[in-house]
């Protein structure tokens, strides 16, 4: 009788190998916290959705994104894009070296494409969010990377919200991290996300998800599409080539050719973001000044101040309590 073999394996090292094959940050989730807390009810989707056979351990693999990058300012530069679609490619060669090296142990395993939406639940409407297969940040927190912040962001201490996530799954039983209690973030008081969004979007321990995608994602499938239907629907020939031939055409097809674009876009609430040991250290020098302020957005941020300040913070809140953390 043949038995499969397996190597004795711990957490640390599954943590090393994956830091000497790129990670800056590693954490390692218990499958069944994430399938009995899902961060939405009413839309679950939990590794035990994904398949049964790796849902025991989620590893999250984190890559800072690089500061060069972050200096351009404008939320939609398309070298940034570039950037941060590299630091992601890295990611991944990152986690899938991880899997064969697993495998090679005697764990297979599976990575799990964050950055995609599942396209059996696609609705086929602009008005709609797609989530993500599996949610990385609540997977980041639970395996002890981060919390969430104001609008929902993945914060780090060591390079607050400018991290990008891999999730690999893993039937393993190796020891986990412990969750986060406290929140890194400070709420409304500090509020530097919601003064930099170029889309409004950010809320009281919310966001407008449908209206941060177009920014998130800005040639993403529903800007394809929409673009796509506009061309068709133009009588004038010689207008409909010169569509085909505009900038709006060559950012697509740059989009569709790399992913820039499509999996990276905004970031800006990131970058301002001071917690971080980068913060400090580094980035302070280019992001201090926010002009996206505007006196509304001051005002809202003010009505939070005073809100919390009452105790009276919103359901999302309550909702997302175990994610952003116990507020001091
Ligand atoms: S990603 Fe951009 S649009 Fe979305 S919340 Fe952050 S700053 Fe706003
Ligand atoms: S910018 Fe400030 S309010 Fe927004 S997530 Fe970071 S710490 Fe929280």
């Amino acid at each position: 009788m043949s038995s499969v073999y397996k190597a004795s394996l711990t957490a640390a090292t599954i943590k090393a190998k994956a830091r000497e094959l790129g990670a800056d940050l590693v954490g390692i989730a218990a499958g069944a916290a994430l399938n009995e807390n899902p961060p939405n009810r009413a839309n679950p989707r939990r590794p035990m959705d994904i398949t049964e056979f790796d849902a025991d351990r989620v590893i999250v693999l984190a890559k800072r994104a690089s500061s060069g990058a972050t200096r351009l300012s404008a939320w939609n530069d398309r070298h940034k894009l570039y950037n941060d679609e590299l630091v992601l490619s890295q990611l991944e060669e990152a986690s899938l070296d991880l899997v064969y090296w697993l495998e090679d142990l005697g764990y297979p395993a599976l990575i799990v494409p964050v950055h995609h939406v599942d396209p059996t639940r696609y609705q086929g409407g602009p008005e709609r969010h797609d989530a993500n297969l599996l949610s990385a940040d609540h997977a980041a927190v639970e395996a002890g990377l981060g919390t969430l912040g104001l609008n929902q962001q993945l914060l780090t201490p060591e390079f607050g919200p400018r991290v990008h996530l891999s999730v690999v799954m893993t039937s393993l039983e190796v020891e986990v991290d412990r969750r986060m209690e406290t929140a890194l973030c400070p709420g409304p008081s500090c509020g530097r996300c919601l003064k930099s969004c170029p889309g409004d979007t950010v809320r009281h321990w919310d966001r407008d998800w449908v209206a941060c995608d177009r920014f998130r994602s800005p040639f993403g499938f529903h800007h394809l599409s929409d673009y796509m239907i506009s061309v068709v629907r133009e009588d004038d020939k010689d207008k409909q080539i010169m569509m085909l031939r505009s900038r709006e055409s060559a950012d697509l097809f740059a989009s569709v050719l790399r992913g820039g674009g499509i999996i990276t876009g905004c970031r800006r609430c990131g970058e301002v973001c001071p917690v971080g040991d980068d913060y400090e250290r580094s980035l302070k020098q280019w992001v201090d000044e926010i002009p996206e302020v505007t006196p509304e957005k001051q005002q809202r941020l003010e009505s939070m101040v005073t809100a919390e300040e009452n105790g009276d913070r919103p359901a999302v809140y309550a909702e997302q309590a175990r994610w952003i953390g116990r507020l001091d």
